[in-house]
């Protein structure tokens, strides 16, 4: 535990200092300083005069560089966030291995390099030739290993896509999605409950002395509860996903400005922390698999103010609106519907358009 630990913190440590040579370069000279010259600079000055990296597997820290340049690939390219400082204080953590690292099904272990014998429970077994391994601590505490495999499979052709195989999708506000089509799509009920229960083991962890027993007692039950949520949201997830990608040949999303999201509290409550992007980052693989496509565009399309049967701008509109008429075609508009028909006609537009 005390290496892995140590992987977190190593790893975490060559991003930052990445991000922020980054920026200085940026900042001095306008220009962008690349990965390999970043990897230069860590194996020549970096590591010699930073003894505890040298207790790190190398591999791992190139992989931090490697992540943050895909970070600012996408800020570019998907006009995603910009890459933030990771944090010691956030529970969530990981790291990468990219190889040397070995996995016994039958002694229930994996081999890390530098780090040793891990045990583990694996969820399946897997064949084919393991890809990178990536090792990360949960909200919850509780420490993963995943996998990837290279199966030999290939993955299909993308599918041709045209308006009326499209699906708009939008981030709602009383519910998890409401689509182009006028679905709404809520949480389950039981998700909810849990949610009410949330609250009240919060309340009585926090009216407990601190350091008792019963005050430990009452972490666990949240804490159990914790990891209930977080499957019941990652089941609702996976299923939602799975139809979207079944029913439609390609699906719209609008890239989300999380941070600018945080000022609308209501937004970001029924959002809740990362669950939107863990969403699309299954809509994603699963349009892999089936030949699917994701359109998405930027946070810059004014897709709340638009009116989508007239194109009229209604400039004074905010997200406090929840229904509005459109003073030019009259027509009453559902904000969220509109805003999901709009997604759909800005992506396939081909405005701000990235294809993945
Ligand atoms: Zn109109």
């Amino acid at each position: 535990m005390k290496f892995i630990k140590l992987h977190f913190g190593a790893c975490r440590f060559v991003y930052n200092w990445a991000l922020e040579q980054k920026i200085k370069m940026y900042k001095q000279t306008q220009k962008s300083i690349s990965r390999f010259d970043l990897q230069k600079i860590l194996v020549r000055e970096i590591k010699p005069s930073n003894d505890w990296l040298k207790k790190v597997n190398s591999q791992s820290l190139l992989s931090s560089l490697m992540n943050l340049e895909s970070g600012f690939t996408k800020f570019f390219r998907e006009k995603e966030g910009f890459p933030k400082f990771k944090s010691k204080k956030n529970q969530v953590q990981s790291f990468q291995i990219p190889q040397h690292y070995i996995v016994d099904f039958e002694m229930g272990i994996v081999r890390l390099p530098k780090i040793g014998k891990v045990k583990a429970v694996f969820h399946r077994c897997f064949e084919g030739t393991p890809k990178t391994a990536t090792v990360s601590r949960s909200r919850t505490g509780e420490y993963y290993i995943s996998i990837l495999v290279n199966n030999g499979e290939e993955l299909p052709e993308k599918q041709q896509f045209s308006e009326i195989s499209t699906i708009g999708v939008n981030v709602g506000i009383k519910n998890f999605a409401v689509l182009s089509t006028g679905e709404r799509i809520s949480y389950p009920k039981c998700f909810k409950n849990s949610l009410q229960r949330e609250k009240v083991l919060q309340k009585r962890v926090s009216r407990k002395i601190k350091g008792s027993k019963n005050r430990e007692k009452a972490k666990q039950k949240l804490t159990k509860l914790h990891k209930k949520i977080s499957n019941q949201r990652n089941d609702f997830q996976h299923k939602l996903s799975f139809r979207l990608i079944c029913e439609n040949q390609a699906v719209a999303l609008e890239t989300l400005n999380v941070k600018g999201m945080t000022e609308n509290h209501h937004l970001a409550q029924a959002i809740g922390d990362s669950a939107w992007s863990s969403f699309v980052t299954k809509l994603e693989y699963k349009a892999a698999w089936f030949g699917k496509t994701i359109l998405k565009i930027g946070q810059l399309e004014p897709s709340t103010k638009i009116c989508n049967n007239c194109g009229f701008h209604h400039s004074e509109l905010t997200l406090k609106y929840r229904e509005w008429e459109c003073p030019e075609c009259k027509i009453n508009h559902d904000s969220d519907i509109n805003i999901a028909i709009n997604i759909k006609k800005f992506s396939l537009q081909d405005q701000n358009l990235a294809v993945i």
